[in-house]
C-alpha cells in the first residue's frame, strides 16, 4: 500500500512506529495531489508550507511529543480560513484573500500537528449539490471522471477518496458533506448544529452552517471529532456539554437499539432503483444482529427542499452583503463611485448561483412578501424538526439513503436550477433540524459508482450515529 493510501489510524500507528515518517506522507500526498491534478480537487496547493510542518511534526515525533494527528497530512474546503494561506471559497471577489487566522477547528486540528496540504475546490460559498458552481472549474469524480463529485465539498470528497489527502475539513448547511462522501465512496459527518464551532467558515446559512470531518473510515471520523467538538468562545451557538471520547465508544454491540426507517425516503419518485435495492439490503441485514427495524414516519419531508430554498437564500442574501468590493477581497478597477465598486466588483466576482440566492432571498425578506415566504417556511420548519422529536421518543437513529441517485453526469443538471436543488432531498431534513447525519459507503451500483447509507441521531448524539456507522463498516 502506498503511504498516501493510508487511513488516519494506520498513518498515526505508521509513525508511531516509525515505519515511515511524516516528510515521506506528505511527500506521498502531494505527488499524488500532481499525478491527479485534473480532477480538479485543490484551488491551492501549499507545498512549502506543508512540507515545513512535516519536518516539524517528524522532529516532535522522535522528542516523543506524538499526539493523535501529528504529522497527518489533511486538506481544507476553500471556504473555511486557514491563517496565512489564501481562502476563496471558489469566489474570484475573495482571489487574493489571505486571512489573518486560522478557524476555530482548523486551529485546533494543526495544534494537533496535522500537515495542511492546500485549500480544496468547492461549490462558491458552498452554494450548489455537484460542485459545478465553483469558480475556479468543476471537479471530477475519481470513480468515473464524467460525473461529478457531489457538492458543494466536492474538492475535499475527491481529495480523501483520490488518496491526495488523508482526512479533509469541510462544511455542511444542507448536506454538502455527505451527498459528496456518499457519491466519491468515503466517510463524512455533519455534526449537531452547535457542536463545532463555526467561527472562521464563510458564512452561508448562519443557521445551518455546520463544520465537518471527510476520512476513510468511520472511525477516523470519531478521532477527528474528538479534536475538532466543543465550545468556543468565538461562536455562542456552541455548546458547553462535554466532548466524549467518540472513538473509545465506537465498538458497542448494536443489539437492542432501536433503528427507524422513515419511510418517505423510500418513496421518492425518480429515485434510483440500484441505491434503493443496495441501502434496503444494507438495512435488512441488520436484523440478523438483534436490531430492532421499526418503520416510522416524517410527514413533512415533502416540504424540506422548498423550506431550505426559502430560508438558506434567505440567510445567504445577508451574508453575502459583506463581500462589497471593499473591505477585503478584490475590486473592480473600472468603478467612478461607490455604487460602481459593489455592482461591478460582485458582477465579475459571483457566479450566477450566488447572484440567484442572493435575489431570491431578498425577495422572500422584503416586505409585503416576509409573512408568505421567510415566516410560514420558518413555520414549517418547526414542524419538521418536531416530526424527527417525535420518532426520536421511539427509536434511537434513522438510516436512509444519502441520496436518490449515485453521481451525476457533469453537466447533467448544471442549468437546471429545480433539479439541483432537488438532490439535496434526504439530506436537507436533518440540517433545517439541527441534527447529526452521516454518510458511510455501503456498495457500489453496477457501473461502478458509490452508494451511501445516511445515519441520522438525534441531537448531539453523534456517538450513536457513529457507532451504527462503524456497524456498517466493519460488519462485512
Ligand atoms: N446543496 C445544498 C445547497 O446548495 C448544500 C449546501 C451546503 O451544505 N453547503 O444549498
Amino acid at each position: 500500500m502506498n503511504l498516501n493510501e493510508l487511513t488516519l489510524v494506520q498513518a498515526h500507528k505508521g509513525l508511531q512506529k516509525k515505519e515511515c515518517s511524516s516528510v515521506e506522507l506528505t511527500k506521498a500526498c502531494l505527488k499524488q495531489i500532481k499525478e491527479k491534478a485534473h480532477l480538479n480537487a485543490f484551488i491551492t496547493v501549499c507545498e512549502e508550507n506543508a512540507m515545513q510542518e512535516a519536518k516539524k511534526a517528524d522532529e516532535l515525533i522522535a522528542e516523543g511529543k506524538q499526539q493523535l494527528l501529528t504529522g497527518i497530512p489533511f486538506s481544507v474546503k476553500d471556504a473555511i480560513c486557514t491563517k496565512d494561506i489564501r481562502s476563496t471559497g471558489a469566489a474570484k471577489i475573495l482571489d487574493n484573500y489571505v486571512p489573518s487566522f486560522d478557524a476555530t477547528v482548523v486551529k485546533k486540528i494543526r495544534e494537533h500537528g496535522a500537515v495542511l496540504l492546500g485549500k480544496n475546490n468547492t461549490d462558491t460559498f458552498g452554494h450548489g449539490a455537484s460542485n459545478e458552481h465553483s469558480m475556479y472549474g468543476p471537479v471530477k469524480n475519481p470513480h468515473d471522471e464524467t460525473k461529478v463529485p457531489g457538492g458543494s465539498s466536492g474538492g475535499s470528497a475527491v481529495s480523501v477518496a483520490a488518496n491526495m489527502a488523508v482526512f479533509s475539513i469541510a462544511e455542511d448547511t444542507g448536506g454538502s458533506i455527505r451527498q459528496p462522501a456518499a457519491f466519491c465512496g468515503i466517510a463524512g459527518l455533519r455534526p449537531s448544529y452547535g457542536r463545532n464551532s463555526r467561527y472562521g467558515a464563510m458564512a452561508m446559512a448562519s443557521s445551518m452552517d455546520t463544520i465537518g470531518p471527510m476520512a476513510k473510515t468511520v472511525e477516523d471520523i470519531a478521532i477527528l471529532m474528538e479534536v475538532m467538538a466543543g465550545q468556543d468562545e468565538h461562536d455562542a451557538t456552541t455548546v458547553s456539554q462535554s466532548v466524549p471520547k467518540y472513538s473509545e465508544l465506537l465498538d458497542q454491540d448494536i443489539k437492542g437499539k432501536k433503528i427507524g426507517v422513515p419511510k418517505e425516503y423510500f418513496e421518492l419518485e425518480g429515485m434510483d432503483s440500484e441505491t434503493k435495492q443496495i441501502i434496503e439490503q444494507q438495512i435488512d441485514s441488520m436484523k440478523s444482529q438483534g436490531v430492532k427495524l421499526v418503520e416510522v414516519s416524517l410527514p413533512h419531508t415533502k416540504y424540506a427542499i422548498p423550506v431550505y430554498y426559502i430560508l438558506v437564500p434567505s440567510e445567504d442574501s445577508s451574508n453575502m452583503g459583506r463581500y462589497d468590493g471593499i473591505r477585503y477581497g478584490v475590486r473592480t478597477e473600472e468603478a467612478s463611485n461607490l455604487f460602481d465598486i459593489y455592482t461591478k466588483s460582485r458582477t465579475v466576482g459571483m457566479p450566477e448561483e450566488v447572484k440567484r440566492r442572493i435575489m431570491i432571498g431578498t425577495y422572500a425578506l422584503s416586505a409585503g412578501y416576509y409573512d408568505a415566504y421567510y415566516r410560514k417556511a420558518q413555520k414549517v420548519r418547526t414542524l419538521i424538526r418536531r416530526d424527527f422529536d417525535r420518532v426520536f421518543e421511539q427509536v434511537d437513529v434513522l438510516v436512509t439513503p444519502t441520496s436518490p441517485f449515485p453521481a451525476f453526469d457533469i453537466g447533467g443538471k448544471k442549468d437546471d436550477v429545480l433539479a439541483m436543488y432537488l438532490a439535496d432531498v434526504f439530506v436537507g431534513p436533518a440540517a433545517l433540524a439541527g441534527l447529526p447525519a452521516l454518510n458511510v459507503p455501503v456498495g457500489k451500483t453496477s457501473t461502478g459508482l458509490p452508494v451511501g447509507l445516511q445515519v441520522i441521531g438525534r441531537r448531539l448524539d453523534e456517538v450513536g450515529v457513529l457507532q451504527v456507522g462503524h456497524w456498517f463498516e466493519t460488519k462485512q
